[in-house]
């Protein structure tokens, strides 16, 4: 289901917004005011913001500058003044759509299932699909941060996620143990090379059937490791 938040500090309008997205299956959030909403609009994954222009505290205007410095999710900004519309397109702020109130809430829901349909496509096409990485039983979400292991999803933590991508989208080449810390740990990393054979046994655990004789990641007694394609 996807997620929608508006942004707007008319309180009937608003809830009138989020009851026809509702009708249509979207799920919604409401911030009455532009420091709330934008702090939510940074810190929880949405899949589209409805942002008015005059808001207390930070206006809409800003909110869509800093939005888009992070995110590529759609922004339909609303405004009561026609005027207004015009100056935001001026400025360029990236905003993907504009609407004068009052409107009509199905030409809003309209309007953001459009979005999002062009939105996912472009996701789609750049994105998912490099986004995956398979390898006999092993399927890395790379977007999601998942793997599943024979279709059963497993629990990794950051760097053991990160290490087991590494090694899987760079399958046959044996990498020192080194090598490893180096790409996977940044040099402000506290630990040491020992840090690679711990989380390399965790992976095994999560992934091989039997730890003793990998199916996966072999070691090369010297050298390090290998993920077998
Ligand atoms: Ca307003």
């Amino acid at each position: 289901m996807s997620k929608i938040l508006i942004i707007e500090d008319e309180e009937a309008i608003a809830e009138l917004q989020k009851d026809y997205l509702e009708i249509n299956e979207f799920e919604v959030e409401i911030e009455n005011d532009g420091q709330r909403g934008l702090t939510k609009a940074l810190s929880e994954d949405f899949d589209l913001i409805i942002l008015d222009l005059m808001l207390p505290k930070v206006d809409g205007y800003e909110i869509c500058k800093k939005v888009r410095e992070e995110k590529n999710i759609p922004i339909i900004m609303v405004s009561a003044k026609k005027d207004d519309i015009d100056k935001i397109r001026g400025l360029g702020l990236g905003a993907d759509d504009y609407m004068t109130k009052p409107f009509s809430p199905s030409e809003l829901v309209a309007r953001v299932k459009a979005h999002l349909a062009r939105y996912e496509r472009l996701i789609g096409t750049s994105q998912r699909q490099n986004n995956m990485v398979e390898i006999r039983g092993i399927k890395i979400d790379k977007t999601a941060r998942r793997v599943y292991v024979n279709g059963e999803e497993k629990v990794f933590t950051t760097k053991e996620f990160d290490l087991l991508t590494f090694l899987a989208e760079n399958p046959n080449r044996v990498f020192s143990k080194d090598e490893l810390f180096r790409e996977i740990w940044d040099m402000e990393s506290i630990g040491d090379i020992a840090t690679v054979t711990v989380h390399i046994k965790k992976i095994r655990e999560k992934i091989e059937d039997d730890t003793s004789k990998p199916q996966y990641i072999e070691t090369i007694w010297g050298v390090g490791y290998r993920f077998k394609l």
